[in-house]
């Protein structure tokens, strides 16, 4: 893979430190990870962007990324897979995968990414760069992420990239005790915020609530 981008890459990595350093008080997270830090250096991020993005693909903000979408800020990205901690012999189910950023970084850690994405244009491209840029651990699927993926179930670690009012009760199901999930939550016109939910071995679920964020909604395909 050509090197090109590997100064903004580092570039990126220090703002997201900046950034981990300063909210610290609600993650409890005050820097990244080795291994978090490095598959963040090594998932090319000007290649899930458009065209003409490429050249601020490595800015610490969101972007657009077609049908009202976006891809997620970088430190966000990397804060949500810190506090997801993920090992490397786990299966993740990711929902809302978009263009299939947060997927690579996944696949960089997991044995097993399920990703699933409403909305069909965006699933089939993300499978097609990812398989481009050779993950051949991460399946993507279109479909509503409400309902989980029950016959991939049991995942150690669960990452819902847009925002339920509610943690919905499938995923809940279909993590394994011991498991963790990190989702933001909120209703839109609201400020929202990232949870961190851990279901213990005994099977009891907790939830923390840790920084404020914003996403874009979960969309429920019951409503239309
Ligand atoms: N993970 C992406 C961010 C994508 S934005 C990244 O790496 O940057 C959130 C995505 O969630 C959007 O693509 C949106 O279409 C999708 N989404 C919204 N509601 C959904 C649902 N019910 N099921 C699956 N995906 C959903």
């Amino acid at each position: 893979m050509s090197d090109t981008f590997a100064e903004a890459r580092r570039r990126m990595l220090e703002e997201i430190g900046r950034h981990a350093e300063e909210t610290k008080a609600w993650t409890g997270c005050e820097r990244l990870s080795e291994r978090v830090a490095a598959a963040m250096a090594r998932v090319p991020r000007h290649v899930f962007v458009a065209e003409a993005d490429i050249g601020i693909a490595y800015i610490d903000r969101p972007l657009p990324i077609g049908r009202g979408q976006t891809i997620s800020q970088p430190f966000i990205v990397a804060a949500m897979t810190e506090l997801l901690a993920v090992e490397p012999h786990h299966r993740v189910l990711e929902i809302g995968s978009g263009c299939g950023y947060q997927s690579a970084v996944l696949a960089e850690l997991a044995d097993r990414v399920f990703a699933i994405e409403r909305i069909g244009e965006l699933a089939r491209a993300a499978a097609e760069r990812l398989r481009r840029l050779g993950y051949a651990n991460v399946e993507v699927r279109e479909g509503d992420g409400y309902l989980g993926w029950p016959e991939q179930a049991p995942f150690d670690r669960i990452l819902v990239a847009a925002a339920p009012p509610n943690i919905p009760p499938a995923l809940i199901e279909q993590l394994r005790p011991g498991g963790r999930m990190v989702l933001p939550i909120g209703r839109i016109e609201e400020v929202q915020t990232l949870v961190l939910g851990i279901k213990h071995p005994d099977g009891r679920f907790e939830s923390r609530r840790l920084l404020p964020v914003t996403f874009v909604p979960l969309v429920s395909d019951k409503d239309g």
